[in-house]
């Protein structure tokens, strides 16, 4: 019952802000110009099949918004996204064979250059905050308007640790939970190996950080052990566009529904997200999370943990 895993949409229980997006995106598969991404938008399409979703993000005049009113119908509170003056942002990227490494070939910021996120005075007793991949800057001004969250969690890419290193540090020592990938733990921290990396982040101050690393799975460092994960063998990958988005999705949609930061909740939602993100490369855009179902969830989840299962040593 599909109802009762994506809450009552009573009260939202899970914030995210980022950003909303037309992309256009070439991968040794295809090519498509301008169609719907964005780092909240990818989240919100995942984390909605388990939580109750309000997102504070800004468009365009130019955004077409009937195109995402099917997220209506999951419980995601869409009254906080603005419409301002001027035009959506836009991200244009290319993958090789190499479909780990997304070259970016333009960045419009467009509305995000003076967007000042303003959470709803309703989403501000919130329990579970997704700053997704946007300007630091914004970030913080999401955690200031936020009064008591269970966690906040966060994601960034190379363009803004390249562009705003310092406020991306600010931003760091005030969240739970970092969520990025191989080469920005590395960008980052300037460590090669990831569990020195992970570590100097932690003294920062958050209490987890978990490594995206592709086709590779993700590595995951808490206070209290470090936990690791493959990533679900596809036979294709099409576009993984928004993959690490959708793993967020899967991974805080989860927390959001049990309601607690335990490792073992962690674990599970690690492999929530990477099942999500599994089912995110098979189509461009949004289009494949956007005609999932639960029960595929499910199977899948379950197909997924059958790999990765195997006995104790029994020597005779
Ligand atoms: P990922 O999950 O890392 O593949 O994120 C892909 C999404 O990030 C795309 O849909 C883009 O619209 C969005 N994006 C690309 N560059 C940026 C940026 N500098 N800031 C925020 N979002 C971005």
């Amino acid at each position: 019952d599909l109802s009762r895993i994506m809450g009552d949409g009573d009260m939202i229980k899970l914030l995210v802000s980022g950003t909303i997006a037309y992309d256009s995106i070439e991968t040794p598969f295809g090519k498509v110009k301008n169609v719907l991404g964005g780092s909240a938008l990818h989240f919100t399409n995942s984390a909605s099949f388990f939580t109750d979703v309000g997102m504070v993000a800004t468009v365009g005049e130019d955004f077409k918004m009937d195109e995402i009113g099917f997220l209506k119908d999951r419980s995601v509170d869409l009254s906080g996204i603005e419409v301002d003056e001027g035009k959506t942002f836009r991200w244009e990227g290319k993958y090789g064979y190499d479909l780990n490494q997304a070259v970016t070939l333009k960045t419009e910021l467009n509305v995000i250059e003076s967007f000042k996120p303003k959470v709803p005075e309703e989403y501000r007793d919130v329990d579970f905050v997704f700053l997704a991949n946007i300007d630091p800057v914004l970030q913080s001004h999401v955690i200031d308007q936020v009064k008591f969250p269970k966690a906040v969690a966060l994601d960034t890419m190379n363009f803004w640790i390249q562009n705003r290193y310092n406020e991306l540090l600010d931003v760091i020592r005030r969240i739970d939970i970092l969520i990025i990938n191989e080469a920005e733990l590395r960008e980052i921290s300037k460590e090669h190996s990831l569990v020195k990396g992970a570590k100097k982040i932690m003294s920062l101050g958050p209490t987890c950080i978990v490594v995206k690393r592709g086709e590779y799975g993700v590595f995951m460092m808490s206070r209290e052990e470090i936990f690791l994960a493959p990533a679900y063998p596809l036979e294709d990958v099409f576009d993984p566009t928004g993959a690490g988005d959708t793993f967020a999705g899967g991974f805080m949609g989860y927390i959001s529904n049990i309601g607690d930061t335990s490792l073992k909740t962690l674990k599970q939602a690690i492999i929530l997200g990477s099942v999500m993100a599994s089912f995110n490369v098979e189509d461009f855009s949004i289009n494949r999370i956007k005609s999932l179902d639960y029960m595929e969830i499910k199977e899948r989840y379950s197909a997924f943990k059958r790999c990765m299962q195997f006995g104790d040593l029994e020597f005779k």
